[in-house]
């Protein structure tokens, strides 16, 4: 494999950090064209010295820039288009992510796609960008990662189902009193994974396996009537493939992002690397599986729901919650407030038009509109 160009968008994030951990074991098959964030300048300043990128983009322009940064949100989509780039890790949280994802992509790009908030908002013109510009997407997301690993290079006809697994995030099993009175504290206390802080009250409301069922279905065009969630408290089965003969196939490691962060960059090819710590199935063990708690956690049914409904109820959806987790985290509503704010949303905006990237955008703020209004 020859060296390939990378460019991080998100670099200071969690998944950020984690790439360039991994390209730091790599050096001679990857090299970093290009870094952005939004506003840790310090950090970013860090990653500079270190991988020393072509290009340097800072979103937040209030933050102190070295004078060869780039600022302002039109960095993210200079950032994926650099003609030394071939792969664009996407690994920006939210809707923020989506123009960066269309562009890479029209520009014919690999988009290791972390920001799956772009395929939740506008799935379709994720599919029309590839067809435009020929780029394509390789998931970072570990569930989808399992699945493309799965599926391997079987065509679409051969699977039956998809089966995600989801951890049950920090509140699986607490009742419904237990559940009223939680706290930031307790819903920042995932069991498995250390993300950053939206994607893990997204996967204590469950709100993220609704993102990741709406993920698969573009990823590899499988309806959501094809598509199964089951709780794996222990984050080791990553997911399953159900083939059209009843085979099952699924990709298991220890919860480390590294894994499939690494295999968005190399598929279908395989590197050598020896930074996760070898898996041994008798200490992983026992491995269980059990049904998702739908009435517990509303936010998942009213994800797949808008998924199904199609135009802009994804986006409505995507940016109620993104709005209502932004509340939450700051200390200013309550957690059952979170699908509370999302019904309310889609129960006003869930028919609007959507099928351009306008209208979607305007889904969108109305949505986080309505959410600020809310509360
Ligand atoms: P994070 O909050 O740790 O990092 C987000 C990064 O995006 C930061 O570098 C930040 O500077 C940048 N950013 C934030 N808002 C921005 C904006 N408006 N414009 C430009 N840049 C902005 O988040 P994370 O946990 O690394 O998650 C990133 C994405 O990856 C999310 O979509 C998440 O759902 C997905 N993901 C994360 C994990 C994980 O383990 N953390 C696993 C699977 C998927
Ligand atoms: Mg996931």
């Amino acid at each position: 494999m020859k060296s390939r160009g990378v460019a991080i968008l998100g670099s200071t994030g969690s998944i950020g950090t984690t790439a360039l951990r991994v390209i730091s074991r790599q050096r001679e098959r990857f090299s970093i064209t290009a870094l952005t964030a939004n506003t840790n300048a310090a950090l970013l300043a860090e990653q500079q010295d270190e991988f020393r990128p072509g290009y340097v983009g800072l979103v937040d322009s209030s933050e102190t820039a070295r004078d060869d940064w780039r600022s302002g949100a039109a960095c993210l989509v200079e950032a994926s288009t650099l003609s030394g780039t071939d792969i664009v890790l996407n690994a920006i949280v939210g809707a923020a992510g989506l123009d960066a994802t269309l562009a890479a992509l029209r520009a014919g790009k690999r988009v290791a796609l972390a920001n799956k908030e772009t395929l939740v908002v506008a799935g379709a013109l994720a599919e029309e960008a590839c067809r435009e510009g020929g780029g394509e997407i390789v998931p970072v997301d570990s569930e989808h990662s399992a699945v493309l690993q799965c599926i391997a290079s079987r065509p679409k006809s051969d699977v039956r189902r998809i089966i995600l697994t989801a951890s049950g995030g920090p509140f699986r099993g607490w009742s419904e009193d237990q559940l009223a009175s939680a706290t930031l504290e307790d819903a920042l206390r995932h069991p498995t994974w250390t993300m950053g802080r939206k994607i893990t009250i997204d996967s204590a409301t469950l709100a993220n396996k609704a993102l990741e069922v709406i993920e698969a279905h573009f990823l590899f065009g499988i309806p959501y009537d094809r598509i199964d969630v089951v709780v794996h408290p222990q984050s080791i089965v990553h997911s399953f493939v159900e083939f059209v003969d009843g085979s099952v196939v699924a990709q298991m490691s220890l919860p480390t992002m590294e894994l499939p962060v690494l295999y968005a960059l190399t598929h279908p090819e395989r590197l050598p690397d020896d930074g996760v710590a070898p898996f041994d199935p008798v200490s992983a063990s026992p491995f269980t599986f059990e049904p998702v708690d739908m009435a517990r956690f509303p936010a998942l049914q009213m994800g797949i729901d808008a998924g199904r409904r199609g135009g802009a109820a994804p986006a409505v959806y995507n940016a109620a919650n993104e709005q209502a987790v932004a509340l939450f985290l700051a200390g200013k509503i309550r957690f059952g407030d979170i699908p509370r704010a999302i019904e309310t949303a889609l129960e006003s905006l869930g028919d609007l038009p959507g099928k351009t990237r306008e209208q979607l955008l305007a889904a969108d703020a109305e949505a986080r509109q309505m959410v600020m209004e809310l509360f």
